[in-house]
């Protein structure tokens, strides 16, 4: 039987298992998913989570649940050697091992992309994964905490600082969705007032959000600014060093928390693939989602998703190739499986053609944008159509299902303000009490 390898179990990896699944006839192909996560992560519900809108379990899809006639291996794949078609795999606490295949699959997404500025490696975050989502929610909770204790001054003045660089659609969406939970907590916190709270984005182009028309962009800052929040474009970030914010602007300010948005890149895994990339370090594709090198077919090898760059026919992509966002991904990875199983059977394979169907992001509660070419939604009924769309685009019923309940759960009980950061210590009681054996 020949063996499909996929390397990535994201939203392009899990659509392509999911439909070679649906697709495949008995015995007509192996299928192996491999992925260092147990779970795809719908990363658009991101903010929610870190905002508490969304429990982060629900943001999340079980591997093992939806892919039943697909090989898991939770692990991280560290090395592709196209030439010998094996994969060597990395399980924690295991030697690393070997996988041979027949093809491949790279969807190993992004990641942040970062500039070497002091502090950055060392004091910020990202919002590109479920575990930093649920961290920084824990670090406005805690922070609030801590700072209630204080008399103000600068320390507490730095604990209720919060910088997102980057204002790209991501980071603003983050940046409104963690302004929307400072503003709520406020109501637990008698003696914390509204004028401390410190919101400052930090954009270096002189717009924000491309991805929606200059107008809407502009009603966004407005919005942002009427909840008080500092909107700096033309900005750069010079140095974050021990927390000490320095902008390209002259000001200086402490802020214990910095989360950066400022774009991504190709996964550094396709480093260690002999596999062809471009400039940027993606995977070169062709339309059929099949590798190439130039004109040249890599056979057995195919890619998706944000780790590569395919030619976008619809005339909307940037460069001339798609951009990297999930409306691609899903689509690519449907389209993955049917070329691979046409490519099984000697069929002729299917280009991938997809127009953009817009943009929508929720701002915090009540408040979103919609933007589809020159028709754009913003307030309310945006925020509607952000949660309406995304709450079913959301991969599997029991998922949607999950996600719907919550926010209707939130709307009547409110937005749930526990923070159990304890459990990055889950030993400390019982080690603290626990009789131990006299020499
Ligand atoms: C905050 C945020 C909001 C977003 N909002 C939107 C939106 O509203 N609309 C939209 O269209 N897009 C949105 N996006 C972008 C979208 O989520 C991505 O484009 C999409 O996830 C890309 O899918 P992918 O499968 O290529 O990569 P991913 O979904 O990132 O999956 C990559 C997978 O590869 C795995 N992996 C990594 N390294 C290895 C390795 N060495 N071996 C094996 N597996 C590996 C990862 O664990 C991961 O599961 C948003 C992204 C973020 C961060």
């Amino acid at each position: 039987m020949p063996r499909i390898l996929i390397v990535g179990g994201g939203y392009a990896g899990f659509y392509t298992a999911r439909k070679l699944e649906k697709y495949l006839r008995k015995n007509e192909a192996e299928v192996t998913m491999i992925d260092p996560l147990p779970y795809m992560t719908y990363q658009p519900f991101l903010p929610e989570v870190a905002a508490g809108s969304i429990e982060p379990r629900h943001a999340v899809v079980s591997h093992r649940r939806h892919l039943k006639r697909t090989e898991i291996i939770t692990g991280r794949v560290t090395d592709v050697s196209h030439t010998n078609k094996k994969v060597t795999i990395e399980v924690p606490g295991l030697a690393p091992f070997d996988r041979e295949y027949d093809h491949v699959v790279v969807t190993a997404g992004a990641v942040s992309r970062t500039f070497p500025i002091p502090g950055v490696a060392e004091v910020a975050i990202g919002m590109k994964t479920i575990e930093e989502a649920i961290e920084v929610r824990h670090r406005i909770l805690i922070n609030f905490d801590k700072a209630s204790n204080l008399p103000e001054g600068p320390e507490r003045a730095r604990l209720m600082t919060f910088v997102v660089v980057g204002g790209g659609f991501a980071g603003i969406e983050a940046f409104a969705e963690m302004l929307s939970l400072a503003t709520y907590l406020l109501r637990y916190y008698p003696n914390l007032k509204f004028e401390e709270i410190n919101f400052h984005l930090v954009e270096a182009m002189s717009r924000i959000m491309p991805e929606v028309s200059l107008k809407t962009s502009y009603w966004v800052i407005k919005n942002l600014e009427g909840r008080s929040a500092k909107i700096h474009l033309d900005t750069q970030l010079l140095s974050a060093d021990n927390g000490m914010i320095e902008l390209s602007t002259g000001e200086k300010f402490g802020a214990a928390t910095i989360v950066w948005t400022a774009g991504v890149m190709a996964n550094p895994v396709v480093k260690h693939t002999d596999l062809p990339t471009d400039e940027r370090g993606r995977i070169t594709a062709n339309t059929a989602l099949r590798v190439v090198d130039g004109e040249n077919l890599i056979e057995g090898a195919w890619t998706c998703g944000d780790v590569s760059a395919v030619p976008d026919l619809s005339g909307d992509g940037v460069g001339g190739y798609c951009v990297p966002n999930a409306q691609h991904a899903v689509r690519q990875g449907k389209l993955m499986a049917k070329n691979l199983v046409a490519a099984l059977r000697g069929e002729g394979l299917k280009d991938y053609n997809h127009k953009n169907m817009g943009a929508v992001a929720g701002l915090g509660i009540g408040v979103g944008v919609f933007q589809y070419r020159n028709l754009a939604v913003t307030g309310f009924l945006a925020w509607l159509m952000h949660r309406g769309y995304h709450g079913l685009a959301m991969p599997m019923w029991e998922r949607k299902i999950r996600v719907f309940s919550g926010w209707i759960l939130n709307f009547v009980l409110r937005r749930d303000v526990v923070s159990i950061d304890a459990v990055k210590n889950p030993r400390l009681a019982f080690e603290t009490w626990a009789s131990r054996a006299k020499n």
